[in-house]
């Protein structure tokens, strides 16, 4: 498990100035927040095959898939206020739907049934999204990478562990939730500068509109299966000087870093 103290702990200069190339910014190294679920690692798509699971084993008479789906993303938009991010919350937000919609009450087996949906995510094994570890490597070597995800730490700290990528970053952030207040907080940490200093990620709404909020640079990797609640219209930089970059792919960061 991590604490604030092993974040310090990690050292900020530790690429030696020989290994930085030029960059678009003259030679200067740049601080690059990345996000990790749907950026660097699948992470949505099995939460789309849960509920899948969820809503066909609900079977419900009467309300359309979608109709379900409404419900069930109104439950989770509570369950985040009360429950946070991850697992925990996300089976709080299907057990709390199965008692919203069904008819028959729900007992100890429905109840194990229905988190069984959620806490199977868990055994997935992380997979790695095309080209993020070689990209990973070429930036690390001309930039400062800090990784910065949002979540349970738990969880988040086990996925980092296993993903293999974590040799990249000099510093691991997991916050509970990415809003400017965030991102200030980690400017301030890292003393970062927010003239040479991006986020990058898959969110609207967690990664390019609350960094560009916060004074940085961003840069939208869009990724199809983006969680519902992460959507929203990217909303333009405060700053004229501030550059929001749309990307095709992870793999595109290498033609602008
Ligand atoms: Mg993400």
């Amino acid at each position: 498990m991590m604490d604030s103290n092993s974040h310090t702990a990690l050292k900020m200069n530790a690429y030696p100035e020989t290994k930085i190339s030029s960059t678009a910014t003259g030679g200067v190294p740049q601080s690059l927040l990345i996000d990790l679920d749907d950026t660097l690692c699948e992470n949505n798509i099995y939460f789309e095959r849960a509920i899948a699971q969820f809503i066909s084993f609900l079977n419900h008479k009467e309300m359309s898939l979608e109709q379900v789906r409404e419900v069930i993303n109104h439950t989770e938009r509570e369950s985040i206020l009360s429950h946070g991010y991850g697992l925990h919350s996300f089976a709080h937000s299907l057990v709390r739907t199965f008692e919203k919609l069904s008819v028959e009450p729900i007992t100890p087996a429905l109840h194990e049934t229905i988190r069984g949906f959620a806490h199977q995510i868990a055994d997935h094994p992380l997979e790695i999204i095309t080209d993020v570890p070689e990209t990973l490597a070429y930036l690390a070597e001309r930039h400062h990478l800090i990784l910065m995800t949002k979540g349970s730490l738990t969880e988040q700290s086990a996925k980092i562990e296993g993903s293999g990528l974590k040799e990249f970053f000099v510093a691991v952030e997991i916050v509970a939730e990415k809003n400017p207040a965030a991102y200030r907080q980690i400017v301030d940490k890292y003393a970062l500068l927010p003239e040479v200093t991006w986020m990058i990620g898959n969110s609207p709404r967690s990664d390019i509109n609350p960094a560009l909020a916060a004074g940085l640079h961003a840069v939208f990797v869009p990724h199809d299966q983006t969680w519902v609640l992460e959507h929203e219209e990217l909303v333009p930089a405060p700053s004229p000087a501030q550059k929001l970059l749309i990307v095709k792919g992870f793999a595109e960061l290498r033609s602008h870093f």
